[in-house]
């Protein structure tokens, strides 16, 4: 079945990127999630918590599921819908970009657009108003959903553990829902507690880095634990968006707007080691950004 080829996504080496500003004994590792089925990180959440609402029953004949999403996970329950034959609908900023609402739509996807100013936030309200509105919405609220950390607790942080063969010392994740840091920090401080966790967010609450949360700006979700955060680090977005160009042109690797923060995050955290291996992952592929001019002018 489709579902089953979501995760086990590629971990490769960065092989040009830190060159001359890292020591020999320290690799940086990017685990790419643009192989999943749908194309991001985010088939892995959606694909636990519809399977989740599969299992407790809460899905019948006349059930529209209902969420918010800045465009990702929108597009993993669109291909997941599609294929288990369920209704979605959908709310999103409107000023989501171009390819997003063109997936959304392909995949059959009933949108509801929001104020864009109120970003992903906005979302969130309407898809409660609308829950609170009509009982035929079964809302996944997946920032409140224990199945989203669930499910990198269960592939994503196994899957490091695993392709590292245990030798990981650094894990580096950008803050969206949070469901990435939090499940896979679980798994690998379960592992080994002397795995550090580091979390990334946008060091200013206006940013370019889709998909991720400025969370002293924002509302925070309910699976978020700082419990698990040994270091905190803010990305600028220019920096960032400076290296999805150079992780295309040096690497070989399309990568989205927050890969891009991610791998200035990890490149920070290694360039002060003697050694180690600092994994991180690339959200999504590029090709979903290729109309942004401020990206790719
Ligand atoms: N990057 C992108 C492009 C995303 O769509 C998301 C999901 N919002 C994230 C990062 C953050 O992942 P998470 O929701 O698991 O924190």
């Amino acid at each position: 079945m489709l579902v089953d080829r979501i995760g086990n996504t590629p971990l490769v080496r960065l092989q040009r990127l830190g060159r001359g500003r890292l020591r020999a004994g320290v690799e940086v590792w990017v685990k790419l999630e643009s192989f999943n089925p749908g194309g991001s990180v985010k088939d892995r959440a959606a694909w636990s918590i519809l399977r989740a609402a599969e299992q407790a029953g809460q899905i019948g004949p006349d059930t529209v599921l209902l969420d918010s999403s800045s465009g990702n996970t929108g597009i993993a329950y669109g291909m997941i819908a599609a294929a288990r034959g369920h209704r979605l609908r959908l709310c999103l900023p409107k000023n989501a970009n171009t390819e997003r609402k063109k997936l959304l739509r392909a995949y059959g996807v009933d949108v509801v657009e929001t104020d864009p100013l109120e970003g992903s936030d906005g979302a969130i309200r309407a898809a409660r108003a609308l829950a609170a509105e009509d009982p035929r919405h079964l809302y996944l609220d997946q920032y409140s959903n224990p199945a989203n950390w669930r499910a990198h607790y269960e592939t994503t942080g196994p899957e490091l553990w695993r392709d590292t063969a245990g030798c990981i010392t650094h894990w580096v994740a950008g803050l969206g829902t949070t469901g990435t840091f939090v499940g896979t920090s679980r798994a690998l401080k379960q592992e080994n507690p002397a795995v550090r966790c580091v979390a990334v967010q946008p060091d200013a609450p206006f940013h370019g880095l889709e998909g991720l949360k400025h969370l002293p700006s924002a509302m925070v979700p309910a699976i978020w634990d700082p419990t698990l955060v040994d270091e905190a680090l803010a990305a600028p977005t220019e920096p960032s968006l400076e290296l999805v160009r150079r992780l295309a042109r040096e690497e070989g690797i399309l990568a989205g707007p927050s890969g891009g923060a991610a791998v200035w995050a990890a490149l920070e955290v290694a360039s002060r080691l003697e050694a180690g291996v600092v994994c991180t992952v690339l959200p999504d592929g590029g090709e979903r950004y290729l109309s942004e001019a401020h990206l790719w002018p």
